[in-house]
């Protein structure tokens, strides 16, 4: 009886999303014309870049929002918010030319916080900043537009909700979302990258670590969690975990921080 009414709400989630994206299909890919602007104003990784790699992160950009569809959820969604869904999304694949989002289809944004069992706003269990969808929620991300914004407003912080949750979509390319993920790193670094995970989440349980306390909840959380490390303050995480900065240049097959 309790699996037929989790089936039975399971597809009505489902459904209620699909019609809401069928309402909004009017928004669709929409490519900023300010695009060069905003990325230069918000983005202090493109800001970062040589004016070539400039150009191609532009490019990125635009074939991202291309075939990408993001839809706001009783808000409008803003060219600066597309840039930043984006970026978040480029970022993380900037060092593998062709990659394509194939387990991506629509980002929905939300205004707030909301509870990642049934994708309200409102009720007791808003407190999800961002997450990738399964089931009839495939190929969907859902993020909150203020903690999308805060990501890339704040500078100097290791956390950026965006690039968190495309990471988990890189992880899952392999098929599954365990911190391993065997689709960018070389088969010789898995081992180790398996090991290092596993001590620096035990650090962080004894408190011996400034890597964010979510990164020891699980060993996905972990890989998306240092990956904002590794794109938001490189400097710093070179510093203090130059094993790990070497472990995730390999993974991401790019060096942010270095010219
Ligand atoms: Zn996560």
């Amino acid at each position: 009886m309790v699996q037929l009414f989790l089936f039975v709400l399971f597809f009505a989630f489902g459904a209620a999303v699909f019609f809401l994206i069928k309402k909004t299909r009017s928004h669709e890919f929409i490519i900023p014309a300010d695009l060069e602007d905003l990325l230069e104003s918000h983005v202090a990784y493109y800001r970062e870049l040589t004016s070539d790699k400039k150009k191609k992160f532009e490019e990125r950009v635009r074939v991202f929002l291309s075939y990408i569809r993001i839809h706001g959820v009783n808000m409008k969604v803003e060219n600066l918010d597309r840039v930043l869904v984006a970026s978040s999304a480029i970022i993380p694949v900037f060092g593998f030319e062709d990659w394509r989002y194939f387990n991506l289809k629509d980002v929905l944004l939300y205004g707030d916080r909301f509870n990642a069992e049934d994708y309200a706003v409102t009720g007791d269990g808003r407190n999800t900043l961002g997450m990738v969808g399964d089931g009839p929620m495939q190929r969907m991300m859902i993020l909150s537009k203020p903690a999308l914004r805060q990501g890339f407003i704040n500078e100097t912080q290791k956390v950026n909700t965006g690039i968190h949750e495309f990471v988990h979509l890189l992880d899952k390319a392999d098929g599954a979302t365990d911190g391993i993920p065997e689709a960018l790193l070389h088969r010789q670094y898995v081992i180790p990258w398996i090991k290092y995970m596993r001590d620096a989440m035990s650090r962080i349980k004894a408190g011996k670590s400034d890597i964010d306390p979510y990164g020891a909840v699980s060993q996905a959380e972990f890989f998306a969690v240092v990956s904002e490390y590794f794109f938001k303050r490189p400097d710093l995480l070179r510093i203090n975990h130059p094993d790990l900065y070497g472990l995730l240049e390999k993974a991401f097959s790019q060096y942010p921080g270095q010219k």
